[in-house]
């Protein structure tokens, strides 16, 4: 059923992470929704984090993309679709004919549709007939399916949600849970509460939010996961922590893989010197995982982002397998996908390196079950490049056509810049997406505009095999398409038969078909088999609940489904057998220098998603991190001559980029941390890919994000400011700047290297106020370097400018809350001369949660003033955590020091 209780909010899934929560969105009629969790979908029964609740602030139509465009010498120029796609078709059919299938490629997205994963894979690799098609997927999880595959013989997660409450011991390596997947993370804390016996222990170089909730954190340095694992499967091989029946019956290879593990890391006081942390914490790490039965060991990206991704992921793997610590509830290896589609994209092989419906390029029975099924005229036969090598082979010139589709590669690949100049010698790039000005569209020859979440509709995978619709609630905008559509239609001018797809449903059921196509143990057997849905009809299919794989129909006409797998033992290499795999520990391929002393870690925040094109307009998620940082420890930070606080530069081998130093307290001396979201529409320069190695995984090709050496130095800057203004600003003439989306305002934080001579007349140009009868409050100390003027009109503030030579000026909080009066009040206007608020309480602080809207400085004072004890007790009070959660362990940390620094107060 598509429609929810109430009979007016449309069922579907939420366009961010890898979790795939529920959303129950009710169109307002305006083209926007209200947004609350669906409390029937099984991953979040009810519960959004702030992203998926501020999915509403995404919808509006300000920057989308709404029709074809092509680019001339003036600029880009609206088109027809029929223009468009006939010169798109026209050049990919010289460029084939003069240089072969392998000269165009497709870089996708797991933020697609599985429909339209599925067609842009069919394209190429049956019809095209080359694998040039990698997706941004390659950069977040492609370690975990190649050693999924090394080890079980297929690409198969083999528990559910369900058992993370069912574990006595659920192990965090490389993730921070709490803010990148922030509903399951709630899930492990509530089954915590309800049963405090269960540990969780947090594998993390940082002290992130995530470690605050844990039992246990293991620093490990970073890059050290492979000998922390290969030490504790020695550890549980010499303890006798083992299933020997399962190992000799169920698997192959524990004798060669703990050779290679003893090589190095038998001694757990050599692993912990390794690791640089504490002998007694890795033991009682390793003597809780002995212990523990029912023990899920869950990672992300700090696994796969590494030149030995794989690697980790078949140590951590080798481990569950020695105990038989898989395929019974609560327990096993679970990797945890960043992106809404990852899974679904990996179903229909929307990787370089893969075919469809889980088979192999390489394998010729594969290849066969394949192209008949699809009547192809030609297929692939060796995998084709992976991301970072496309782009390589863009910039060569031997791949002259590629086109871009939901994906933002100028900021998200590593070495960036390298893209940047690929995208700019390429012979024909096409972009499809639904923002019009985006880092990449910014190279795009022809822009093509897609449906975005709330109008597109067909299914995603998230990271437990639950397959969910997306339903559209939405109206197609302007002459936007669904990705499916667009590349049938393309593919149809290129002459191929099998693209006369009418809807997603026609899609997902070949796809379905597809999976159960000689699916027989006598002839290709593969897990993924979903074939139980291929019958569904067009209102079966749109009524569809959210189903994990595989599904099969039996004879009865029921569907069997199975929630985890190997419950059997049975694995999917050909002896039915799981395999330990060898994993030698190596370093990083970069190690730091003297000219680049330390270690680059990227990765996300709470509030944002990805490269921002969508939770970049929503200004609920604006708030509680606003700009672009760089996380360093305070030794370091004096050792290299940087303040909190202000602006420094960060460099690497490949690239430069400017953030603001701060103090986390969560980062280990030698390391430095930069969150991976912005780009060049909200920053002046803080694309964190620029600086990134390009090195990769050699079996996954997943780069590593994780390890880059670089330098910090200050950014010298004469003075700082900030605006706030409800128009948008053009700010190329000022040194730095971040545009950050408020309600019914944009603030920009700025610094600038100018000598202003005559403030007054440089604001007021910055501001395009050239009336000189304009309502125009400022205040000037010429000789502290302070200058702050407010622009009113109709006694409303119309937009504001604060200038200092240092970083620390007034609110924005209190400044932003002035924009939602529709009168200014003397007291207002005395305050914004003063530059502080004048009434008490005006100002809540900085945002701590998101969802309730509750600043720090009102937490603070509520704590004092009510001497509020527990978390609980502060969200009782002021709803603060009551929501989604993730801003818990802010909240524990604010609450500590607010106590410590009242109790001394009062001594
Ligand atoms: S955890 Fe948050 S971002 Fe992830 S799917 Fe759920 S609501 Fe969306």
């Amino acid at each position: 059923m598509n429609l929810s209780s109430d009979h007016l909010a449309i069922r579907t899934t939420c366009a961010y992470c890898g979790v795939g929560c529920g959303v129950q969105a009710t169109p307002k009629g305006d083209g926007t929704a209200t947004i609350s969790g669906d409390t029937l979908h099984p991953a979040n029964r009810g519960r959004l984090c702030v992203k998926g609740s501020a999915l509403g602030e995404t919808l509006g139509l300000e920057g989308r993309l709404l029709y074809p465009q092509v680019r001339g010498e003036d600029g880009l120029r609206r088109v027809s679709w029929d223009a468009a796609l006939d010169q798109v078709a026209g050049q990919w059919r010289s460029i084939i004919a003069e240089h072969g299938p392998q000269a165009v490629a497709l870089y996708v997205s797991g933020q697609l549709l599985t429909e339209d994963y599925y067609v842009a894979n069919k394209l190429m690799k049956g019809y095209v007939g080359s694998a040039n098609i990698d997706t941004n997927s390659r950069l977040c999880m492609s370690s975990a399916v190649a050693g999924y595959k090394r080890a079980f013989g297929e690409d198969l997660v083999p528990l559910c949600y369900d058992d993370l409450e069912l574990a006595d011991l659920v192990v965090l390596v490389g993730s921070n849970t709490a803010w990148c997947h922030p509903i399951l993370f709630q899930r492990i804390l509530k089954a915590k509460e309800q049963r405090p016996e269960m540990k969780l222990v947090v594998i993390d170089p940082r002290r992130t939010a995530t470690c605050e909730l844990a039992d246990l954190h293991l620093p490990v340095k970073a890059g050290t996961d492979v000998w922390l694992f290969n030490g504790l499967l020695s550890y549980l091989a010499r303890i006798g922590a083992m299933d020997p029946a399962f190992v000799e019956q169920h698997t192959n290879g524990l004798t060669a893989a703990l050779e290679t593990a003893n090589i190095d890391c038998a001694d757990p006081a050599a692993v912990a010197r390794i690791c640089r942390i504490d002998p007694a914490l890795l033991l009682e790490f390793y003597e809780l995982f002995a212990a523990t039965a029912k023990t899920i060991t869950a990672y992300s990206m700090g696994v796969n982002q590494s030149s030995a991704g794989t690697d980790k992921v078949n140590a951590i793997i080798n481990c569950h397998l020695i105990g038989g610590r898989i395929g019974q509830p609560g327990m096993g290896p679970f990797s945890i996908t960043g992106q809404p589609n990852a899974m679904g994209g990996r179903e229909v092989g929307g990787l370089a390196n893969m075919l469809a419906a889980h088979m192999d390029l390489e394998n010729a029975d594969h290849r066969d079950v394949v192209q008949t099924f699809w009547d192809a005229p030609v297929m692939a036969d060796s995998g084709g490049l992976k991301a970072v090598d496309l782009f390589k082979a863009i910039e060569d010139g031997s791949i002259k056509a590629v086109w871009v589709i939901a994906t933002n590669p100028v900021v998200s690949m590593p070495d960036a810049d390298q893209v940047r100049r690929a995208l700019s010698r390429c012979e024909l790039v096409v972009a499809s997406d639904i923002m019009q000005d985006t880092d990449t569209n910014a190279y795009a020859d022809v822009l093509l505009p897609a449906l975005g979440w709330g109008e597109k509709d067909g299914t995603v995978t998230n990271s437990e095999r639950r397959i969910s619709r997306q339903r559209a609630f939405l109206p197609a905008p302007g002459e936007a398409l669904p990705d499916w559509k667009i590349l049938s239609l393309f593919a149809q001018r290129m002459g191929y038969s099998g693209f006369d797809f009418r809807s997603a449903h026609g899609v997902f059921a070949e796809h379905a078909r597809l999976s159960g196509f000689r699916n027989t143990s006598a002839d290709v057997p593969r897990m993924f088999d979903i074939s139980g849905l291929a019958g569904l009809n067009a209102r079966e299919y749109d009524d569809l609940e959210p189903t994990q794989w595989p599904v099969r129909r039996l004879p009865s006409g029921q569907l069997e489904v199975e929630e985890r797998l190997f419950v059997d033992r049975q694995f999917a290499h050909a002896d039915g057998k799981a395999r330990f795999v060898p994993t030698a520990a190596r370093a990083p391929v970069n190690a730091v220098s003297e000219d680049f002393p330390l270690v680059l870690n990227t990765g996300r925040v709470r509030d944002q998603w990805h490269t921002m094109t969508r939770t970049g307009k929503a200004p609920t998620l604006a708030d509680h991190t606003a700009e672009s940082f760089v996380d360093i420890h305070p030794q370091d930070a004096l050792l290299h001559g940087v303040r909190e606080g202000e602006l420094a530069r960060i460099s690497s081998e490949w690239g430069a980029m400017v953030a603001r130093v701060q103090h986390g307290g969560g980062i280990p001396r030698g390391s430095v941390f930069i969150p991976i979201h912005w780009n060049n529409q909200t920053a002046s320069d803080a694309r964190v890919g620029a600086l990134v190695n390009p090195e990769v995984d050699p079996v996954s090709g997943e780069p590593e994000f994780k390890h880059t050496p670089v330098r910090i130095e200050q950014f010298r800057v004469n003075w700082h400011g900030f605006i706030l203004s409800r128009s948008s600003k053009a700010l190329d003439s000022v040194a730095h700047w971040t545009r950050i989306q408020g309600r019914s305002f944009n603030r920009y934080e700025l610094a600038g290297r100018n000598v202003i001579k005559d403030y007054s007349g440089w604001a007021r140009t910055l501001l395009g106020v050239h009336d000189a009868e304009a309502d125009w409050l400022e205040y000037e100390d010429r000789t502290a370097g302070v200058y702050r003027a407010v622009h009113i009109v109709d006694d409303r503030i119309e937009q504001c400018i604060f200038l200092s030579p240092r970083q620390d000026m007034p609110s924005r909080a209190w400044l932003a809350s002035l924009f939602s009066k529709e009168v200014l009040s003397e007291i207002d206007r005395v305050g914004l001369l003063v530059g502080m608020p004048v009434e008490k309480g005006a100002d809540a602080g900085p945002t701590v949660c998101s969802c309730f809207g509750v600043g720090r400085n009102t937490i603070c004072q509520s704590i004092v003033e009510k001497d509020l004890k527990t978390v609980q007790e502060v969200t009782a009070c002021l709803k603060a955590g009551g929501n989604c959660g993730s801003c818990v362990p802010e909240i524990k940390k604010i609450l500590v020091q607010t106590r410590v620094e009242a109790a001394e107060e009062k001594l």
